[in-house]
């Protein structure tokens, strides 16, 4: 049967007593019977509702129907029963969400002895890593590392390089712009860089001779993807300029670049070619390095150099005079050389790879092959 709070027909301190220890003993067993949330919601309710909860019929049928001469008394004893239920029923609350967080803690336990979930270890990128190595040689050299924005303006792609108005590069069969650039002035018009050299002339403008830099980047070039063509592709771009520079220091740089990167075995020779921001400009070509520059290879031609014995790599040449006039150089104190070279393109003769698409296509398989 329920604990109930019946009226007090005694109002002595024995019987106040009596009465409180039967309450407190109704109290304490059913903080014991609780055991879960939906228990201690009903047993709190029981103890404490404002109507009808325990307290208050003891308030009511103790406190306010006793004589003037006990109030003081029983007053004092129920405010004591007050505190009492109320740390009772926190602390049933306490030991209930102890308990689950017990039984929580058992369930959500791991187990440190299982073997562990290995994540495989990711690897550069054989564009990036060649990349990083291009630009280790250089800095090796004392060079120091340029970045640029890859939207451009056509200012600082083609006008400040020399590239005269008309040039066939700006062609949107060559180059891809930005749509909407049609009611700018020429110069402003944005477009996806072709080259990383809009880098040196931001170098130059922001910085006096002597300049060594390398550029390294990821350049567009409106070209449909095929086994040697890639609209997107990476060059690292140098640069040199400060009093007395010669194409001797050109030929003997490009020549120490190209051994570091294919060995001290490799041969370099220069063929004069055209860029609108050098001049005089030059092809760099290197020995075969899979003929070893002999032209033959397993008593057949060699494939990878038509037979001929050597492979063209890069382009170069001596500042034009008529860039330094855009950032506002002495053309008359000062020289320099600049060069380029295509990532994909010295990768593909590292490694051996024989399809450009395959540094793109993200494929796993292949791209595990450099980890
Ligand atoms: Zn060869």
């Amino acid at each position: 049967m329920a604990y109930t709070v019946s009226k007090l027909t005694d109002y002595s301190a024995a019987a106040l007593e009596r009465a409180v220890a039967k309450l407190l003993a109704a109290l304490e067993s059913e903080a014991g019977a609780v055991s879960n949330e939906a228990d201690w919601k009903v047993f709190r309710d029981r103890w404490l509702a404002r109507k009808n909860g325990v307290l208050t019929l003891v308030n009511d049928l103790w406190l306010k129907a006793a004589p003037k001469d006990a109030k003081r008394d029983v007053g004092q004893r129920v405010n004591q029963l007050k505190s009492q239920v109320e740390e009772t029923v926190e602390a049933t609350r306490q030991r209930m969400l102890g308990g689950t967080s017990a039984s929580k803690l058992t369930s959500e336990r791991i187990d440190i002895t299982l073997p562990g979930i290995r994540r495989p270890l990711g690897a550069e990128h054989p564009v990036i890593k060649t990349m990083n190595e291009i630009v280790s040689v250089f800095r090796n050299l004392g060079y120091s590392v340029e970045e640029g924005p890859e939207i451009e303006t056509d200012y600082y792609n083609f006008e400040a390089l020399n590239f005269p108005p008309n040039h066939p590069a700006r062609d949107t069969q060559d180059t891809i712009f930005i749509a909407g650039q049609e009611s700018k002035p020429l110069r402003d018009r944005l477009l996806l860089r072709t080259h990383t050299s809009p880098v040196q002339i931001r170098t130059m403008e922001k910085q006096r001779p002597p300049v060594r830099v390398v550029c390294p980047g990821k350049v567009h070039r409106n070209d449909a993807p095929d086994a040697t063509h890639s609209p997107i592709f990476h060059q690292v771009e140098g640069l040199a300029v400060d009093t007395n520079i010669t194409f001797c220091d050109l030929k003997g740089t490009l020549d120490h670049a190209m051994k570091a990167l294919f060995g001290s075995s490799v041969k370099t020779r220069f063929y004069p070619s055209f860029f609108p921001f050098t001049e005089p400009s030059a092809d760099v070509q290197i020995s075969c390095i899979f003929c070893g520059g002999k032209g033959t290879r397993d008593g057949g031609p060699c494939r990878n150099c038509k037979a001929s014995g050597w492979i063209e790599l890069l382009g170069c040449g001596m500042v034009d005079p008529n860039v330094y006039g855009f950032v506002d150089y002495d053309s008359r104190k000062i020289s320099g050389f600049a060069f380029g070279m295509g990532v994909e393109r010295i990768a593909i003769l590292k490694y051996g790879v024989d399809d450009i698409q395959l540094f793109f296509n993200g494929d796993v398989r292949f791209l595990e092959q450099f980890g």
